[in-house]
C-alpha cells in the first residue's frame, strides 16, 4: 500500500521533499468496515493550503500524515450495508492505493459508471462550486458580462459554460493561445484573454465594453487588479479562490491599497462574497447534480480532463498544477497492483 505523507511544511511552492513515498501493508476490513483501492485521485488547488499551518477552513495534514484528496475507488471487501463488491465509490482515501472507510461520507457510484472519474470534477466538488458560486452569489441576468479566470479548469470552464446558457457575455481568462482559443472555440465564451500578455489589462477592457457584471474570483493577484476598475455598480465577486497567492510567502510591495479597493467596493455597490463550497451550499447538492447531469447528457456543457498514470507521479503534477501546466481537470490514475 503505497502512501504519499507530508514530509515538510512547504515554503513557497511545494517541492520534491514535500511529500515522501511510504510502503505500508494494505489494511484488513473490520466489522462495518470495507476496503477501498483507489482508482482516480483528484488534483485540486486547495490540497496546498492543507500542507501549510496557516489558520484556515479545515485542519492542516499533519506531518507523517497521508496527503488528503478525494477519490474515486472500487470496494474490494466489505462489510457496509449499501456497499458490495466491485461498486465504484466517491471517496476520500487521499493519496494512497488503498484505505478503509465505515462508509460515512462515501457515495455509491454503482458496478458501471459511463465515467468514473467525473465524479471528481464536472460531476462533483468542482462542478458544484462553479454552479453554485455563480448562480447564488453571482446571480448573472441575461445580457450581463461575466468575467471568469482559470478559464479552462473544471471550476472556471463549466462558470463561463453556464454563464453562456443562462444568455451573458462570457469573457475567460487563461494562460496562453492555446487555453485561450479552446476556451472560445470548444466552450463558447465571447472572448478569452491571455493573462501573460503585457497589455492583458487593455485587452481585458476591450473585450468587456460594458463594464463587469460578475467576477467569478479564483486567481486574485494581477487578473484582480484589472478587473476592479472595470467593475460595474451593483457587480457580484463570488470569491471563489485565489490561485495566484497559494505559494506566496509574505504580501506584495507596493503602496497599501486597500482603501482604495474599499472605495470602489462601497462606490460602486459591490457584493463581494467569500464561499467554502459545502459549508455553504451542501444542502444544494442533489439540485446540481440534476441539473448538471442534464446538461451534460444533452451536450450543453464539455468536460477536459488530463489522467496522469500513477500516484508516484501525483506530486509533481501537483506542483505543475498550481503553476498553470494542467489544461483541464488533473486527475491521477493511481495505477495500484
Ligand atoms: P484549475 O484546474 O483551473 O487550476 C488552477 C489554474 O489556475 C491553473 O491551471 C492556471 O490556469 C490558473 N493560475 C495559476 N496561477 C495563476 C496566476 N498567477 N494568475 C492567473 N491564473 C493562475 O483549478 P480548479 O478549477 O480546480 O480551481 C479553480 C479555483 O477555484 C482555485 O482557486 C480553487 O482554489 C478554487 N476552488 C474553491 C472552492 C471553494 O469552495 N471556495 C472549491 C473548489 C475550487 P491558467 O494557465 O489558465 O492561468
Amino acid at each position: 500500500n503505497r502512501q504519499l505523507v507530508l514530509a515538510t511544511r512547504p515554503k513557497g511552492a511545494p517541492t520534491r521533499d514535500t511529500l515522501t513515498l511510504k510502503e505500508t501493508t494494505i489494511p484488513t476490513a473490520g466489522a462495518d468496515q470495507m476496503l477501498l483501492r483507489t482508482e482516480f485521485l483528484s488534483l485540486d488547488p486547495y490540497m496546498r493550503g492543507r500542507m501549510s499551518d496557516a489558520p484556515s477552513y479545515a485542519p492542516p495534514v499533519e506531518i507523517g500524515g497521508v496527503m488528503v484528496g478525494g477519490t474515486v475507488a472500487q470496494v474490494i471487501t466489505s462489510n457496509v450495508d449499501g456497499f458490495a463488491e466491485g461498486d465504484f465509490v466517491l471517496s476520500f482515501n487521499g493519496w494512497q492505493d488503498y484505505a478503509l472507510s465505515d462508509g460515512t461520507g462515501v457515495t455509491n457510484l454503482g458496478k458501471t459508471p459511463d465515467h468514473p472519474s467525473w465524479a471528481l470534477g464536472i460531476l462533483g466538488m468542482p462542478g458544484f462550486t462553479a454552479w453554485a458560486g455563480l448562480t447564488r452569489i453571482g446571480e448573472p441576468k441575461a445580457g450581463e458580462t461575466i468575467v471568469v479566470a482559470a478559464a479552462t479548469g473544471p471550476v472556471g470552464a463549466t462558470v463561463g459554460q453556464i454563464g453562456k446558457l443562462l444568455g451573458c457575455r462570457v469573457v475567460g481568462i487563461a494562460g496562453g493561445r492555446d487555453k485561450c482559443a479552446y476556451a472560445v472555440n470548444e466552450l463558447g465564451f465571447d472572448a478569452c484573454i491571455d493573462h501573460k500578455a503585457d497589455d492583458f489589462a487593455d485587452q481585458l477592457g476591450k473585450a468587456t465594453p460594458n463594464g463587469i457584471d460578475v467576477y467569478y474570483e479564483n486567481v486574485g493577484g494581477k487578473v484582480l487588479d484589472a478587473v476592479i476598475p472595470l467593475l460595474n455598480p451593483n457587480a457580484r465577486v463570488p470569491v471563489c479562490g485565489l490561485i495566484s497567492q497559494y505559494n506566496a510567502t509574505a504580501l506584495p510591495n507596493g503602496p497599501d491599497r486597500m482603501n482604495w479597493l474599499m472605495g470602489q467596493i462601497l462606490r460602486k455597490k459591490v457584493k463581494v462574497q467569500g464561499f467554502i463550497i459545502f459549508d455553504d451550499f451542501g444542502h444544494l447538492y442533489p439540485e446540481f447534480a440534476k441539473e448538471m447531469s442534464a446538461w451534460i447528457e444533452t451536450g450543453k456543457i464539455k468536460y477536459r480532463e488530463e489522467i496522469i498514470d500513477g500516484l508516484e507521479n501525483a506530486p509533481e503534477a501537483f506542483v505543475g498544477l498550481l503553476n498553470g501546466e494542467n489544461f483541464g481537470k488533473r486527475v491521477i490514475r493511481v495505477g495500484n497492483k
